[in-house]
This record gives C-alpha cells, structure tokens and sequence, in this order.
C-alpha cells in the first residue's frame, strides 16, 4: 500500500509537470483526477505517510527560469472538485452549516490557463501565471498581444485581476491543421494549445495564437459581494463571461448545471464544469481556506467525454447477417459513470486507418448513449505492441470469411454458422420485434446449444417442452408458464414487428413499419414486384433487392407458412391509442433511473395511452416519474406539489408496466 502511495506520488509529480510546464500531458484529465482521487484516500487512511512534496499540498506547476519569477501579492490558489450533484450538496451543506443561507453566483470553468494581471495606477504592468501559487512566470510580453485585455483603468486603481486566458475551439482547429499541414506536432486541446502558445519567449507565435480571456476575480476589493466586482470589471472593459449568474439556492445551482451540460458543446470555448462562489465576499472571508483551496468556491467538474485506456485485446464477433466485427477488449475504464471494458472497432480498416496495436494506449470516447468508440491511439505511450491480425476463418464455425460487396467488412458466408443462428434468435425477441421477455441472450445460447431452439419456429413449439425446460436450472414451473404466456402473446404482434423480427438484410425497425403500412398484409408484400419496391422513397434498390429474394427463397416461404400455421397475426393492425385514465391526455416527467424500463420504453408505454412525456416539470404537470437518482426535477416537483409516482407506483400497476409481474 505504501509503495502505491509512493508511486502515485511520482505518478502525478510528474503529470503535473508535463501538464503545467510542458504543456504536453500524457494522462487525461479524468485519469489525473481518478490517481489524484486515489491519493486523497489513502492520505485520510494513512495520514502518517503523507509526503511534503504530495500534489495534495501545492498548487499546480511549477516556474521554468526561462521565465521571470513574479511573487503574487495575494496567492492563487486551486479550486477543490466535485464530480456530482451529491458531492455538491454535501459542500452546500457544510457552507451553511458555518454560514447559514448564502447566495452562489455560477460560472463557466474556461477551460484555459490563469492569468494574474498587476495594475499599478491604472497601467497594466505585469501579467504572470499561476506557477506554484505564490510565484508565477511573467508572460507581460505574451499577454499583451491579447487585444481584448485593457492596457488602463478608468480610475487609476492599483490591484491584481484574475481570469483565464484560453483559446476558442475553431482557432485551436484552424492552428492543428496548420500544423499539420507543416509536419508539427499537434496540441491535443485548446488547454493546451492556449498554454503552450502563452508560454512562448517570443511573443510573435502568441500574436499569432488568436487567443481571448475571460476575467473572473478581483482579490481584494472593497466591494460587498463578488458579483459586484464582476461589475466593476465589466465597466473598466474586462471580458466578463456572459453566462454568470447569481443563484439564490443550491436547488437553483443544480439548474444552471443541468442547464450548461446540455448547452456545452454549443459554446465557442471548452469549459470543464461550473464554478460555484458564495456571493458574499464577508462570508467568503469567514468560510476561509485550506492550504491549496478556498472553501468558499467549489468546481463541479463534468464527466469525461474521453477517457485513455489499454487496448488488451481484440476479439471477433458474428454478428446476424454473417459480418465480422472487431472489438476491443479494454482495461476497464469509467466513462460518464459507467465502467467500459469493450469498443467496437468496425472493421480492419478502422484498425489500419489509426495504426491500433494490442498494448497500445488509446483515447476511447462515449458521446451520450452510443456505444464506446475508439478515437486514437497515444503513440508516445506505445510500449512493447503487437499487430492486430486480419483473420481468415470464422472465430465460431471456421469457415473461410469472405468480403463484404463494400469491400470494407468481412463475412462469414456460412449460413448455418451457429453464430449467425443465435444472433437471429437473440434478435427475434427483441422488444421492437416480436418482444418475448423472459429469453435472455444466454437462456438463448444454452437453448440453441441444448437443441431446444433451432430456428424462429422453435419459440412457438416451446410449450410442447414444457417438462423438459421445467427441469433445467433456474427455470421454476411459474417462470415457464410465464414464459409461455408472453410467447403466445407475441402472436398477436402487428405485421411489422414480424417483418423486423425476420432479420431480413437492412430491414430495420422503420422500414418494417413502412412495408407493413403500405402491403397491410404479409401475402401482399411477398407479392410486390422488385420493381415497385424500388421505387419507395426509403427503399431504394438494395433493400428491394433484399425483400424480393428473402421472399422468393422457398425455405423463407416454408417458415412463414409454418409462423402463420402456429397462429402467429400476419397483418398490420394500425396504432391504436389505448384508452386509460391514468394516463391519457395527461403530461409526465421522468427523472432518474426505473430498474425495469429504459427512459425511452416508459415514454413509449405513456403515449401509448395518449398521455405525454415531457422535459421539464410545471404546474401542468400531471405526474412525476421519479427513478434511482432523479435529478432536481424532482425538487422541482416537490417545490410544485407534484404528484410523484416512485418504482413502487409502477409495480401497483403491473396491468400496464407489465414487467413487474415477472418473478
Ligand atoms: P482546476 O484547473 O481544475 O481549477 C482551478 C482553475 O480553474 C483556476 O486556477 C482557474 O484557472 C480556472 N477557472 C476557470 N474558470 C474559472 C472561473 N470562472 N472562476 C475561477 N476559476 C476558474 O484546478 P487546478 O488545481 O488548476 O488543476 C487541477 C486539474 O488540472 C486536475 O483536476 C486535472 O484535471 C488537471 N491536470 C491534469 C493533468 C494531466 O496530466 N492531464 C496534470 C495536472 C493537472
């Protein structure tokens, strides 16, 4: 443990200086924060290892003598983290614990440098960095070339101003293509960029950096409240970020957060998370601060979007319709909350086009609930690699892989590949196609393996089984009843279900609507000529192609023969809206996580009866559906007298959220 306090020591002593000094990190910040998180821990578990020169107890970087030095009349200090809404409440409590009520004023985090500007009678006569906190790097030559930065004040006042000097994305996108362009290396973000062009000796390469700053903090004024000091800025020309707001309570801080996730990505800037101040600048005097942290300011930070990881593997999957996907087998890593272990490579050429080795570093992202994606590889990390390896054979049935038509994937051509057949019984009971719960994708594999399931019309036989699955493990005699129900209410799906169910190639969920609005019935549809299915905006050739073979195919047209004789509805029943005073015309908020339904399938099963989902809570609002770890939404509710119906509501009506009634 002691060694791995030590070497988490060196570990971030040496991040921070190719952070701070270098400009060039090689950890992202979420892995910083995540080792530096690591450290706090065991620093409160064993106080007596904690070492002088542990990151916990300075400020950021340190000063280069290539630079200046600038003693710092009042230091610049950090600001401490929070990483959710719990953590934050629990900050606001402590602060009102030893202040009582107080008033916040929200910012952006500007995702840049700081900035320590010296007045003195109005002229601006220095401009430093943060550097160790005390002591900074003068960069006067540099920041002067920032055209937005006043030169004077109005009064001839004599005081230091902060803020943060950053570089706008599209300057930053525009300076990586120049770079590119000339062979340079290229910045990895506009932090970084911003940094390394601020920290230059030559002040033509800042001139030409087109960077801006925002200014944030005047530390000693004799203004009441902080938010007059940002007034003062704004009247003496400083750049004030425009989206400052005072807030009156934490319930109106979560807000702004909630607010400024959503909005981020369409700022000009990058920020990092919301900076959070107590307005009262006596009340900041008496909250204090600890050696690195003023206690009066928290930074929410927001969850990364891209995170680095070891590539360990690469395994090759079937998929449906034969295609062979490469994914990688990653170290387990957190994104956004939850624990990533496997990406989608696509295909080879994915791999070739980023130069991927097994061992490699690589930047995996998530951008909201798409699955992970591999960005790059970290080629300064690349230690002891090794090639990934086209293969020529499938991994399940060993059949020579052939190429797709695009060229770009490979296949399996064997159409009896086990890997093929279960993937098209895994995808036959899916919700959106015949939508039979209780078969999950394992009970699926055993069943198949065990010769119980051999094709789409081995569901409907089940029942003649019913002894034989009775006595396999962890399946009870209510289970399989159950089972059997859901089976035999998949029956009555509406045509489109069927045809989506089907796996026929590239009909997806909306062209089986489609086909099944227009034909009505499946008898209708195996008739259509290629001709006129090509013609449907939609469609197009290749899908006509598609149809029209899948149903010419003699074997196609046996299983639909034998689904129709076991019962099964091969017409399009229309959507009809159900009927229920619990629901219809009524308008619905859902915050938080339900355990049995996605977001997206409550909404489903909402409008089904007429009501609505809406995003945000009012008085019109008629219910809130509140899940594990709602959002303020739900103290918005409350605020509001809301009616909030919890998991448990649900379960009181297993009639319509019928997922409860399973055992
Ligand atoms: P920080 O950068 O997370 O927060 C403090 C800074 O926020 C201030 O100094 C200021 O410059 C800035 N800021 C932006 N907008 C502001 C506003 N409106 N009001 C006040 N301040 C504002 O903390 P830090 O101590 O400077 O650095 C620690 C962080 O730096 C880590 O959490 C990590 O994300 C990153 N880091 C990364 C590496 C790496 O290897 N990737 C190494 C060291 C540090």
């Amino acid at each position: 443990m002691k060694e791995r306090y030590d070497e988490l020591v060196e570990k971030l002593k040496r991040a921070s200086y190719e952070y701070y000094s270098l400009d060039m990190p090689t950890l992202t910040d979420a892995e910083y924060d995540s080792l530096y998180d690591e450290l706090v821990k065991l620093e409160e578990s064993h106080p007596e290892w904690i070492r002088e020169d542990s990151p916990t107890k300075h400020v950021g970087g340190e000063v280069i003598s290539k630079f200046e030095k600038v003693r710092h009349v009042t230091p610049l200090m950090s600001i401490a983290d929070v990483f959710n809404e719990e953590e934050l409440l629990d900050w606001d409590k402590k602060i009102q614990k030893q202040v009582g009520d107080v008033e916040y004023v929200c910012e952006l985090k500007i995702d840049g440098l700081s900035v320590n500007l010296t007045y003195e009678n109005g002229e601006l006569v220095r401009a430093a960095t943060r550097g160790d906190g005390q002591i900074g790097e003068d960069i006067s030559h540099n920041v002067k070339t920032i055209k937005t930065i006043p030169r004077t004040l109005k009064n001839k006042d004599s005081l230091e101003i902060r803020g943060e000097i950053y570089m706008p994305i599209k300057s930053f996108e525009l300076l990586n293509e120049e770079r590119e362009a000339k062979g340079e290396p290229l910045f990895q973000n506009p932090r970084n960029a911003a940094a390394g062009s601020i920290r230059q000796l030559d002040s033509k390469i800042a001139a030409s950096r087109k960077l801006d700053a925002f200014f944030y903090h005047v530390p000693l004024t004799n203004y009441k409240t902080h938010f007059e000091a940002l007034e003062y800025l704004k009247e003496n020309g400083f750049i004030v970020n425009p989206n400052i707001e005072k807030k009156k309570n934490i319930q109106e801080v979560l807000e702004y957060i909630e607010k400024w996730t959503e909005l981020r990505p369409s700022l000009p800037y990058d920020i990092d998370g919301i900076v959070i101040k107590v307005n009262d600048l006596s009340l900041q005097r008496e909250l204090g601060v600890t050696a690195k942290y003023p206690k009066w300011v928290i930074a929410y930070k927001f969850p990364a979007m891209e995170v680095q990881t070891k590539l360990l593997d690469v395994i090759f999957t079937v998929g449906r319709t034969g295609q062979i996907t490469p994914n990688a087998v990653l170290e387990p890593i957190k994104i956004m909350g939850s624990t990533v272990k496997r990406a989608t490579l696509h295909n080879m050429d994915f791999i070739r086009e980023r130069d991927l080795e097994k061992g490699d570093i690589v930047v995996v992202r998530k951008a909201g609930d798409v699955i992970p994606e591999v960005v790059r590889n970290v080629i300064e990390r690349r230690e002891n690699t090794e090639v990934i390896e086209k293969i020529e054979n499938c991994p399940i049935c060993g059949t020579h892989l052939v190429e797709s038509q695009s060229k770009i994937d490979l296949l399996c051509p064997n159409e009896s590949c086990p890997a093929r057949n279960i993937e098209a019984l895994i995808h036959f009971v899916e919700r959106k196609a015949m939508n039979i719960i209780g078969l999950g994708e394992n009970i699926i594999e055993d069943f198949y393996n065990m010769g119980i399931l051999n094709d789409f019309t081995s569901f409907y036989h089940l029942d003649e089984r019913k002894e034989e699955l009775t006595e396999l493990e962890g399946f009870g005699p209510k289970s399989i009843n159950k089972l059997l129900e859901n089976i035999e209410e998949s029956k009555k799906n509406s045509l489109e279900n069927l045809l989506f169910a089907l796996g026929i190639k590239g009909i997806g969920e909306k062209n089986a609507k489609l086909l099944a609005k227009r034909y009505k019935t499946i008898e209708n549809l195996m008739q259509v000529e290629e001709e006129e299915l090509k013609n449907i905006d939609d469609i197009g050739p290749i899908l006509a192609h598609n149809i029209s073979s899948y149903f010419k195919d003699e074997e196609n047209v046996e299983l639909i023969t034998h689904l129709k004789d076991l019962g099964l509805n091969m017409k399009y029943l229309g959507a009809e809206t159900k009927h229920d005073d619990r629901f219809t015309d009524k308008k619905f908020v859902i915050t938080g996580t339900i355990e049995k339904y996605s977001r997206d399938e409550l909404k489903e099963i909402i409008e089904s009866y007429g009501g609505k989902a809406i995003d945000s809570v009012s008085k019109k609002t008629d219910a809130v559906i509140v899940g594990e770890s709602p959002g303020n939404k739900y103290d918005k509710a409350l605020t509001l007298n809301i009616p909030i119906w919890t998991e448990e509501t649900l379960k009181e009506m297993k009639d319509v959220f019928t997922r409860y009634d399973e055992q």
